[in-house]
């Protein structure tokens, strides 16, 4: 028997996928009987807060995963398609129409059986997706620190902002490693550089940025310490930053041999290529007032953000040090993990996930070998990402082109003064590596 935990995005699509493949499952949703802090219905696959699946212009990362996933039948993608509502370039989808579509799909599907309650402990028969989503209830949270260990699963997302490598200055900033302290005999981080005058102005900026309201009130009082938002941090004193996240120390500008007043230092996440995140930059600022404010670093005035800083709830497991690239637990491959809690971010990466475990565990369950999606694909990268990125500085993603494979050396540079084209060109490379992996995938 194939059992999914959790009745939401990625759940949903997991247990339509394996019903597709002619199987059974048991689909467990504890709502709602029991409700989460966000969820306010007991109906499948609800959105808990907008109601977009983000853009639908041709050649974005957002649309490249969508089209994947419609080509491989993402059944969660058709009730979006027909449930959707006018949004200019965004898939905008009636929240209602959407979750009931699903529920009854669910609900009169005769592979399915709907059990509603609250799971406690991992079913030990059969194969198992944990899709128990960023809320997931305390006593399975409990189950699941017990099966990964209790230091590889999180409550709290600090994302820190990502900016592309290309729209940093580097006229400005310069490379070097606290005390030249390097993890790998290169220089690791890039470093912005403030004078005294820029770090007022910054701390300025940073105290009159307005804040997104909490989705769920404890999200504005319960900061982890280590997880604490800039603007939090900046309130604080003035020389506070100074002396935490944009501290000097160790840091001495080669090209005038002195340290900065206060630094602000940009990682280069592995498996990412060609961005840079903020260390320590989580906050929550509103996204305009994050793209005004971040701009004032010196080196980043016409920086470019993948992605923005956010801190919320969020259960997740350490993915990379737990995973296999087909979303299934090393230790035990009965056990698939997809959905938020396998440490993506956003609705569409939930629903992808769980095609992925859905279609992977009806494989496992029929005694086929499971091979991961490709490298070059949406779906290939977002796996490649979960199951391989750096343990210890693991954040979720949301899908990007940053998480997809460079173009080969003679392409990039065919297109290096064109974005778009190079855009277009990844997408062609992804949906032709998928057809070629997945022959029977409807085509365009
Ligand atoms: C407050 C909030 C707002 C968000 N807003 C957005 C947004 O605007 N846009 C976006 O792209 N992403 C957003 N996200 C992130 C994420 O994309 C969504 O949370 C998404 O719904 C995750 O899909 P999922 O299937 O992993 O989890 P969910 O959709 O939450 O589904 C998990 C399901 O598991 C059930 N469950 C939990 N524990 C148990 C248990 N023990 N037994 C049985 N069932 C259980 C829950 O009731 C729930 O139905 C938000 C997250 C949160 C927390």
């Amino acid at each position: 028997m194939i059992h999914v935990i959790g009745g939401g995005l990625a759940g949903s699509e997991a247990a339509l996928q394996i019903s597709r493949a002619g199987l059974r499952c048991v689909l467990h949703e504890m709502r709602p009987l029991q409700q989460t802090p966000a969820h306010k219905t007991g109906d499948l696959g609800e959105l808990v807060c907008s109601n977009s699946l983000k853009s639908e212009q041709e050649n974005s990362a957002p649309w490249l995963l969508k089209e994947e996933l419609r080509r491989l039948g993402s059944l969660l993608m058709e009730i979006a398609a027909r449930t959707r509502v006018p949004a200019g370039h965004a898939l905008t989808v009636d929240r209602e129409r959407f979750a009931e579509e699903i529920t009854s799909a669910i609900s009169s599907d005769p592979k399915i059986e709907l059990c509603r309650e609250e799971v406690q402990t991992i079913p030990e028969d059969g194969i198992v997706i944990v899709a128990s989503g960023p809320l997931t209830s305390n006593a399975l949270a409990g189950e699941i620190a017990r099966l990964t260990g209790a230091e590889r699963l999180f409550f709290y997302d600090s994302i820190s902002p990502i900016v592309e490598a290309e729209s940093i200055d580097h006229s400005i900033v310069f490379r070097a490693s606290r005390y030249g302290k390097s993890l790998d005999g290169t220089e690791d981080y890039l470093n912005c550089p403030f004078n005294r005058e820029e770090y007022e102005r910054f701390v300025d900026a940073l105290l009159s940025a307005a804040s997104v309201p909490a989705h769920i009130q404890e999200d504005q009082v319960c900061y982890f310490e280590a997880c604490l938002p800039v603007e939090e941090i900046a309130r604080r004193g003035r020389d506070t930053l100074r002396f935490g996240p944009m501290k000097p120390m160790g840091l001495d500008d080669p090209r005038t041999g002195r340290r900065p007043y206060a630094v602000v230092q940009l990682r280069q996440e592995n498996l990412r290529a060609d961005s840079y995140n903020l260390v320590g930059f989580q906050n929550h600022m509103r996204f305009p007032e994050q793209k005004c404010v971040f701009r004032m670093i010196p080196g980043l005035e016409k920086a470019e953000f993948l992605r923005y800083g956010q801190i919320h709830r969020n259960t997740y497991i350490n993915a990379p040090s737990l995973l296999t690239p087909t979303l299934q637990l090393r230790t035990q491959p009965s056990v698939f993990f997809a959905g938020q809690i396998s440490g993506v971010e956003g609705y569409v990466e939930s629903i992808a996930t769980g095609l992925i475990a859905g279609q992977f565990a009806a494989r496992l369950a029929s005694g086929e070998e499971l091979a991961a999606f490709p490298r070059e694909t949406a779906l290939g990268s977002l796996c490649s990402y979960i199951s391989g990125a750096n343990p210890a500085h693991y954040q979720p993603a949301n899908i990007s082109f940053d998480l997809l494979p460079k173009l080969d050396e003679a392409t990039g540079r065919h297109f290096r003064h064109d974005k778009r084209a190079r855009h277009a060109e990844i997408c062609r490379r992804a949906l032709g590596a998928l057809a070629r992996w997945q022959p029977d995938a409807v085509h365009a």
